[in-house]
């Protein structure tokens, strides 16, 4: 997942559409003042609901998570003790640092770096080396012209208007270029498989409104740690005793006051309000029935997307026989599409491991395949690199095949014809925005898929609970505050003149109280100035409410 990498290739400036105001709402997702009463049910353990959940936590509120699988996580899944550093069989970079026109980080971005800067390791002036034509190129050293093109389509894709049709049709019909095409395997590399999907699925339309959205720069970065442990500290730790594992839910009945949440054994869960922050595959399958049945509108938004096959193959060699020095990222042109070695960055970590990532058709290819997917891609690379010196070298293999995996049913989402409506700069309302809208303030939708800017990402399902936590106190505001931090001098002299202040919380008002002292501006604001009259002391009490 490096796509914005090659725009250091051309040295182009995201368009002046990405600089709107609106960036700021990615940097703000994360604050928030509000405060929610209630016990709410979160489906889901993976990145958007585990957040939704310490959002809802830290209001205030009390949460119950409903985790289908064993584990928490969800498509961030470390693997411990196959290399030299924690692999990640999901998730890996972190996107989302802004950009050097002023973009601001994703939040993510942002607590990473003030926890410890030194995990963020940056990627994006790394070498990637291009198979073509029967030899290879580094990216920083070709002038290849159809090479070229590639980045232009890149670059300019955010300012497609025509027609909703696939980037396949697109390329074929516009630019002439077919799956004969000496580069069409950098197209479905740095296009379709990024998106999670091949080129001959994938909108041009929503290829271009997503490449338009996206609000949080082209800077990538690999973490020194595991991708979960990080999260953990930084938010989960504090709701994952909340999680209750191997509880597949199969309904939830919304008809009376609250819902009634049940899982595959049968058991019934009552909150407030539920979240569903699963994967589309399992909305989009009828894995859960839902009374009264979902809105149309709300079921034609769950199909109006897709989410299909996608693996990471994990090779192990005894000897790295590749060029460490330089190559950090390989293109190939087969199944294996583009592998990757994270321990270039990584601290202490020993160069012998390719992470390979494989979306959409190749990945369906190489699901059938089972274990031979391996000698399948070792032979690509035996062919890339000479001799048998991949296969000579190859010490262990690790598939993680997410498209079997029986919660998770494919990589992640992407749009499809029909997905965005319009043609041009995406405008009107889309089947994200449509699967992100709550039904009778009573089933809440979080997940990577409902996210309008940072679809298919951690940032962006982190988003979608900061979100749908936001949407539950605006439905069940909590009286008072839990807490007030008042502060102000405690130190007053007769005559003095100082200022009492509670945080700001959206919504509410305030009364302030003052004894031995006059009350001069503020009153019913969340600050007030006070002129003492009394040397010996004073009270200062404030009754907040809404
Ligand atoms: C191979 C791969 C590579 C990726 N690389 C990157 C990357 O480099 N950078 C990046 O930012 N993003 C990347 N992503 C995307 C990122 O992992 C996801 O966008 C994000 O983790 C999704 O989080 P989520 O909470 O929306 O869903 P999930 O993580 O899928 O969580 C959903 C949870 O719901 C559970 N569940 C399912 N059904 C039920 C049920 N009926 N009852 C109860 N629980 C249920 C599942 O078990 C799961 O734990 C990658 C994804 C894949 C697959």
């Amino acid at each position: 997942m490096n796509r914005r990498e090659l725009l250091r290739q051309l040295g182009l400036l995201f368009p002046a559409a990405l600089l709107s105001p609106s960036l700021l709402l990615s940097a703000a997702n994360n604050a928030s003042n509000s405060q929610c009463c209630g016990h709410f049910i979160v489906v889901g353990a993976g990145a958007s609901g585990l957040y939704t959940a310490y959002k809802l936590v830290q209001a205030g509120a009390t949460v119950t998570i409903l985790e289908a699988s064993g584990v928490h996580g969800g498509r961030i899944r470390p693997l411990e003790g196959f290399a030299s550093y924690t692999v990640e069989l999901g998730a890996e970079f972190v996107h989302g640092m802004g950009n050097q026109n002023g973009t601001p980080p994703s939040f993510l971005y942002h607590d990473i770096n003030t926890y410890n800067p030194s995990l963020l390791k940056p990627v994006n002036s790394l070498d990637t080396l291009l198979t073509i034509d029967n030899t290879t190129v580094w990216d920083s050293e070709t002038n290849d012209p159809d090479i070229l093109q590639v980045w232009q389509l890149i670059n300019w894709a955010s300012d497609y208007s025509g027609p909703d049709i696939t980037v396949a049709e697109y390329l074929q019909t516009v630019w002439d270029i077919g799956p004969t095409h000496r580069t069409w395997h950098f197209y479905e590399a740095y296009v379709g498989t990024e998106y999670g999907t091949s080129l001959d699925r994938l909108s041009m339309r929503g290829y271009a409104a997503e490449e338009a959205l996206w609000l949080t720069g082209g800077k990538d970065y690999l973490l020194d740690d595991s991708y979960l442990h990080i999260l953990d500290t930084l938010y989960f730790n504090t709701v994952l005793p909340n999680v209750l594992y191997n509880k597949q839910v199969t309904a939830i009945n919304y008809s009376g006051n609250g819902v009634t949440v049940t899982d595959q054994n049968g058991t019934n869960y009552v909150g407030n309000a539920v979240v569903l922050s699963v994967p589309l595959p399992i909305l989009q399958d009828g894995d859960i029935s839902f009374t009264p049945a979902l809105p149309t509108t709300k079921l034609n938004a769950i199909n109006g997307l897709e989410m299909g096959a996608g693996m990471k193959i994990v090779l192990k060699f005894t000897n790295a026989f590749w060029n460490t020095a330089q190559m950090f990222d390989l293109l190939c042109k087969g199944y294996t599409t583009e592998c990757w070695v994270p321990a270039k960055v990584k601290t202490g970590a020993t160069i012998n491991v390719l992470h390979c990532f494989i979306m959409g058709e190749r990945a369906e290819y190489m699901s059938a395949q089972g274990n031979n997917a391996i000698n399948i891609a070792l032979a690509e690379l035996n062919s890339i690199f000479g001799g048998n010196l991949a296969t000579n070298n190859f010490d262990e293999g690790y598939i993680i095949d997410w498209w079997q995996e029986p919660f998770i049913r494919g990589a992640y989402s992407y749009p499809i014809e029909g997905s965005y409506p319009n043609s041009g700069p995406p405008t009107g309302i889309n089947k994200r925005q449509i699967l992100a809208q709550p039904i009778n303030n009573k089933v809440f939708f979080a997940g990577e898929a409902t996210n309008n800017n940072h679809p298919s990402t951690v940032h962006g399902a982190l988003e979608t609970g900061a979100r749908v936590a936001e949407e539950i106190c605006a439905a069940f505001p909590a009286n008072i505050p839990n807490t007030l931090s008042l502060t102000g001098s405690q130190a007053v002299c007769s005559g003095a003149t100082n200022i009492y202040t509670v945080p700001a919380i959206t919504g509410t008002t305030y009364e302030w109280v003052v004894t031995g002292g006059t009350v001069v501006s503020g009153q019913g604001t969340n600050q007030i100035t006070v002129q003492w009259s009394n040397a010996t002391g004073g009270t200062v009490q404030i009754t907040q409410s809404r």
